[in-house]
């Protein structure tokens, strides 16, 4: 929900004509939400393993393996499906979203959720996956510094993690419980909830309004800097400091959205430290036998596993349409607020 804040201003129109031009929301409307789980009420005369009554979380993006293309484009066969070159997606660019009281989509979009799994925990896969393929985008890059990497001069030993919402919450759980990276993990966050949880998963924090975030940085990397660097906050200003927190030739994750407030003169600074920049977005994965999607199979699992945890930031629940406005805009903006989800 947080993250879709900004669609329901209507800044963040992903509707796209053939030739990339936006479609304006007044001519298609976006029934919004793009973190799906459902239940399922019909199945296709052909679908054998899914069955009414199921409780699911759907890949709310349609590849090639969705419409059943052959042979599957590029991305698609190297595993980046969120790419898919006939790609749409339920949520965002067009089709309609959890919001709507009912969607279709093709079986193999669709993961039942075979344990006790409370839905609301759930309805986390979608990020989950995201945070897992942005972590396999900067494995599979060539990076001169790697997470667990033998050669102590290549290793990682520190990493920056701007915000604490709950992409930082799922980077900071996945680095340590699902990649075992045991160095340091540093989170620069404003807001004391955030900073509280983010403490409680076993990194050090930092409020930047208070302190130099340059000089503590030095200071907790013995002047080394750190080596890793994620932007999970989406603010445009962080970029004007970039370069004083990393040290040369540093892997930075681009994962946060929006980047206003600043121009591209920022990165004159940050072009001298030659970093590696990696991009990553949506939950990209390969496909299982059957044509599921495994990132997805692969972030439920964890959170069935209760290897990640998600329930304590899960601040507030909506159980209706009617209260879902309240979620955009009053509700958005409170400190407390981290994550909605809507269950209906
Ligand atoms: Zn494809």
């Amino acid at each position: 929900m947080a993250q879709t804040f900004t669609s329901f201003l209507g800044n963040s129109n992903y509707n796209l004509d053939r030739r990339g031009k936006v479609i304006p929301l007044v001519e298609q409307p976006q029934i919004l939400g793009h973190e799906l789980v459902g239940i399922v009420e019909e199945v296709g005369s052909l679908v054998k393993d899914l069955h009414i009554g199921n409780r699911v979380v759907i890949d709310q993006v349609l590849n090639c393996v969705s419409r059943r293309r052959q042979p599957k484009c590029e991305y698609c066969a190297s595993s980046d499906s969120h790419q898919c070159q006939f790609y749409s997606e339920h949520g965002i660019t067009g089709l309609p979203g959890g919001l709507a009281e009912y969607i279709a989509v093709p079986a193999v979009n669709v993961i039942p959720i075979n344990s006790d799994l409370e839905t609301i925990a759930a309805a986390l896969t979608e990020p989950l996956g995201c945070i897992s393929h942005a972590l396999d985008r900067v494995t599979r890059s060539r990076t001169r510094y790697v997470i667990n990497a033998e050669d102590i001069d290549k290793r990682v030993r520190s990493i920056l993690i701007f915000g604490a919402g709950p992409a930082g919450l799922l980077f900071i759980q996945y680095l340590y419980k699902v990649l075992n990276y045991d160095g340091l993990i540093l989170v620069s966050e404003p807001n004391k909830r955030k900073r509280e949880l983010a403490s409680c998963f076993g990194a050090e924090v930092i409020d930047p309004q208070v302190v130099d975030l340059a000089e503590v940085v030095q200071e907790k990397t013995n002047g080394r800097r750190v080596e890793f660097l994620i932007d999970a906050c989406g603010a445009g200003s962080v970029f004007r400091n970039i370069h004083v927190l990393i040290r040369r030739q540093a892997t930075v994750l681009l994962y946060g959205l929006g980047h206003a407030g600043v121009d591209l003169s920022v990165l004159n600074n940050l072009q001298f430290m030659e970093p590696t920049l990696v991009a990553a977005l949506g939950a990209s994965g390969g496909f299982r036998s059957d044509g599921r999607p495994c990132t997805y199979e692969r972030a439920l699992g964890l959170l069935a596993a209760k290897q990640i945890e998600v329930t304590s930031w899960i601040t507030h629940c909506y159980q209706s349409l009617e209260a879902v406005p309240q979620a955009f805009t009053s509700d958005h903006l409170e400190p407390d607020y981290i994550k909605g989800v809507v269950v209906l």
